[in-house]
C-alpha cells in the first residue's frame, strides 16, 4: 500500500454494515485519507421497515438514510453508480457507466438480490429487493384498488413474504378498499422456523381472510399469472416476489474468492481471504467456516469491526475480529398493528411485539439518520 497520507478508501454500497463508517467518515478525512462512496441511489433504505413503508405505516423519509449527504457533509465524495467489476490486481473498480475508480482499500456492502430465475418478463411484477420496489408496488396497488378488487399475489413463504402479505392487507384496509390477497408459500410457510412461529403467522393471515397456498412451486412468472410446477396457472393483477435472496454477483463476475453462495469470502477480520485491502459486510459476504444467515442483524453487528479495520488497514494498525453470534431477535411486522417475536425458544405475538419492533427500528434509524432525512419532502 502507498504511503499513509492521501490513500484512497472506496466504500462500495452504503448499506447497513457501512453505517458507522459513513457516520464517522470525517475520521478518515482528518487522517488525510480520501474517501469515495459508490451507490446506485443517493439513499439507502432500511429493509426492516420496508414492509411498513408498503402499507403506509411509515413515510419513505422515515426509513431511509441520505447516504450522499452523509458522505459529502463529512468530506467524502459520493459517486452515483453501480460497481460491475473489481480488478484486485490493479486495485481498480469498474462502474456500469464505464468509469474506473482506483483504490488503496475498499469495502463492499452491496447486499443481496432476489434471483430472477425463472426470469419474469412480466408487467406488474416486483421483487421485494431493492426496498424502493415496494414504493413502486404500493403506487400500483393503489391504482388497482381505486377501480376494483384486484388479485394480489406474494410469492415466497419466508419472513419477508409473510410481512409483505400482511402489509398489503393493511394498505388495502387503510384505503377502505378490497383485494384478493394470496401468499404462494412454496412447500410450507416459514419452514425454517419453530412450529409456534408458523402457527401464529398462519392464524394471523387466516383471521384476515388472506389465502396461504402451501405445497406449490412456481416455475414461471408471466404477465398476469404464475405457472406452477404441476402446470396449473395462478392468475394475478400484481405479484411481489420474495422467494429468497442471493448475494450480489459482483464477486463471482470479478473472479474473487467467494463462498458457495457467491458471497465475497472473508476471514475473521471481514477481510477478503486473498486480498487484504478488500473488506466486506452484510448480505454480500460469506464468512469463512461459518456462513451467516442473510439477516440485517449480522450487518448491524459488523459495523464497528469494519470501521475499525478499515482505519487500521489504512494506518497500519491491528485488526479486530468479528465473532459471529447466531442468536438474534427477529420481529415480524404482521401489518395489523401486531408482530411476532422470535428469539431462540421464546415466541409470542401481539401489539406489544409491534410496539417493541417499532421502538428498536426507530432507535436504529435515529442513530444514523444524521442528514435531515425526516424533514425532506
Ligand atoms: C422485506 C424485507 C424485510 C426484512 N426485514 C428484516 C428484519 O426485520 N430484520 C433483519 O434482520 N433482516 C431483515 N431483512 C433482511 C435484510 O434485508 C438483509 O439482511 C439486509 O438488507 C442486509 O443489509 P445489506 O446492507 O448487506 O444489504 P442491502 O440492504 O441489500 O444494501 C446493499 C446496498 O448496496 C447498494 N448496492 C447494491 N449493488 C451495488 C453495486 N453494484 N455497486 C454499488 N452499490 C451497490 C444498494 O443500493 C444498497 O444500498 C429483510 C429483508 C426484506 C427483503
Amino acid at each position: 500500500m502507498r504511503g499513509s497520507r492521501g490513500k484512497h478508501l472506496v466504500l462500495v454500497g452504503g448499506g447497513h454494515a457501512h453505517m458507522t463508517t459513513l457516520k464517522r467518515l470525517d475520521t478518515f478525512v482528518k487522517n488525510g485519507y480520501r474517501v469515495t462512496v459508490i451507490g446506485p441511489s443517493p439513499y439507502h433504505y432500511y429493509s426492516g421497515m420496508g414492509p411498513g413503508v408498503l402499507s403506509g405505516i411509515y413515510r419513505p423519509q422515515e426509513v431511509r438514510f441520505h447516504v450522499k449527504k452523509m458522505v459529502e457533509d463529512r468530506g467524502g465524495s459520493f459517486v452515483l453508480g453501480s460497481v460491475v467489476r473489481v480488478d484486485p490486481e490493479n486495485r481498480r473498480l469498474s462502474l456500469s457507466s464505464g468509469e474506473e475508480i482506483p483504490y488503496d482499500a475498499s469495502s463492499f456492502n452491496v447486499g443481496s438480490h432476489v434471483p430472477l430465475d425463472p426470469l419474469p418478463e412480466a408487467e406488474n411484477v416486483f421483487t421485494v429487493k431493492p426496498i424502493e420496489n415496494l414504493l413502486k408496488a404500493q403506487k400500483m396497488i393503489l391504482n388497482f384498488i381505486r377501480s376494483g378488487k384486484p388479485k394480489l399475489v406474494v410469492v415466497g413463504g419466508g419472513p419477508s413474504g409473510l410481512e409483505i402479505t400482511g402489509n398489503i392487507w393493511r394498505l388495502v384496509q387503510n384505503h377502505g378498499s378490497e383485494a384478493q390477497i394470496s401468499l404462494l408459500a412454496g412447500p410450507k410457510l416459514l419452514s425454517n422456523f419453530p412450529e409456534k412461529v408458523r402457527r401464529l403467522a398462519m392464524e394471523s393471515l387466516a383471521a384476515r381472510g388472506l389465502e396461504v397456498v402451501e405445497g406449490v412451486h412456481v416455475s414461471q412468472i408471466e404477465s398476469g399469472g404464475a405457472v406452477l410446477e404441476d402446470g396449473r396457472e395462478y392468475r394475478y393483477d400484481l405479484a411481489l416476489l420474495a422467494w429468497g435472496i442471493k448475494p450480489s454477483e459482483l464477486f463471482l463476475q470479478s473472479g474473487l474468492p467467494t463462498g458457495e453462495d457467491g458471497g465475497l469470502l472473508v476471514n475473521e477480520h471481514l477481510q477478503s481471504v486473498n486480498y487484504p485491502e478488500l473488506f466486506g459486510g452484510g448480505d454480500c459476504i460469506n464468512f469463512r467456516g461459518h456462513p451467516l444467515n442473510k439477516v440485517g442483524v449480522h450487518a448491524v453487528r459488523q459495523n464497528p469491526i469494519l470501521y475499525h479495520n478499515l482505519l487500521a488497514t489504512l494506518g497500519g494498525g491491528k485488526l479486530q475480529i468479528f465473532k459471529p453470534n447466531d442468536t438474534y431477535l427477529l420481529l415480524f411486522n404482521l401489518g395489523d398493528g401486531k408482530a411476532i417475536y422470535w428469539r431462540k425458544d421464546r415466541v409470542w405475538a401481539g401489539g406489544l411485539a409491534f410496539v417493541f419492533k417499532n421502538y428498536l427500528d426507530k432507535k436504529f434509524m435515529r442513530k444514523f439518520q444524521v442528514s435531515g432525512e425526516l424533514s425532506e419532502q
